[in-house]
């Protein structure tokens, strides 16, 4: 399931509390674009883009929503990255799309 959703981001270093240089925003290692990393909750680690959009613009297939995470879940994060499916949102309702949807590898080189 995983696989199919794109959720195969490198999960986050832990954070360091000594250790400030972390906090750098992540980027996409294939585009370069800023991205937010986030856990799914089934323990997989997606990109997700820095932007909402409304659901309209964004597949199906690429709909994500960030939620507070459960309590009791032992996922050590505080927001966890969950697929919209099953109920289809309004065509105006923001949602968080996949930064694989608009990943334009660098292509230079190769
Ligand atoms: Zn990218």
């Amino acid at each position: 399931m995983a696989d199919v959703d794109g959720a195969t981001a490198a999960p986050r270093p832990d954070p360091d509390p000594d250790d400030v240089s972390w906090i750098e925003p992540p980027t996409c290692p294939r585009c370069g674009a800023l991205v937010r990393v986030y856990p799914t909750n089934y323990d997989r680690w997606v990109s997700l883009a820095t932007v909402e959009l409304p659901a309209k613009d964004v597949p199906e297939a690429f709909r994500w929503r960030l939620t507070p995470l459960p309590t009791r879940s032992r996922i050590a994060a505080d927001i966890v990255a969950v697929r919209v499916r099953g109920v289809d949102p309004l065509p105006s309702e923001p949602v968080v799309p996949a930064h694989r949807m608009m990943c334009v590898p660098d292509r230079d080189g190769t």
